[in-house]
């Protein structure tokens, strides 16, 4: 009964933007940026508390899936950002581990 699987799924609608056996990426529904892209493993994972010995190379893809994501976007020479919410004080709302992506303009620096 989680959101993210069901979007993997194809159970409720998205706008996928890419899709392999290990990730799917989808537009964020409010984003937070011109490029508001969400970076997820197709297997469900809540934190990175739940990360086994082996999901390192899950890890791995999905940097690679940020660097297509952001050539897709044309924002790979511009720049963009990676955040990984974890849990309640980083106001982690979907409990289906995922990485945001955002870019497509000046953002102010995240630690002031
Ligand atoms: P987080 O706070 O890191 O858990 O981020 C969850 C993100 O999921 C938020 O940026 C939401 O806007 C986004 N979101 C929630 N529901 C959907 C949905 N149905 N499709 C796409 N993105 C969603
Ligand atoms: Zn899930």
């Amino acid at each position: 009964d989680c959101l993210f699987c069901k979007i993997i799924h194809k159970e409720i609608p998205s706008e996928i933007i890419y899709q392999d056996a290990d990730l799917t990426i989808f537009k964020d529904i409010n984003p937070a940026a011109p490029v508001h892209l969400l970076i997820v493993p197709n297997q469900h994972l809540a934190f990175v508390s739940e990360m086994e010995p082996g999901d390192e190379v899950l890890l791995g893809k999905m940097f690679s899936g940020a660097k297509i994501a952001a050539e897709m976007n044309g924002i790979d020479q511009t720049g963009y950002r990676l955040i990984i919410n974890n849990g309640p004080d980083a106001h982690q709302e979907v409990l289906h581990f995922h990485m945001h992506l955002l870019g497509g303009g000046k953002m102010r620096h995240p630690m002031g």
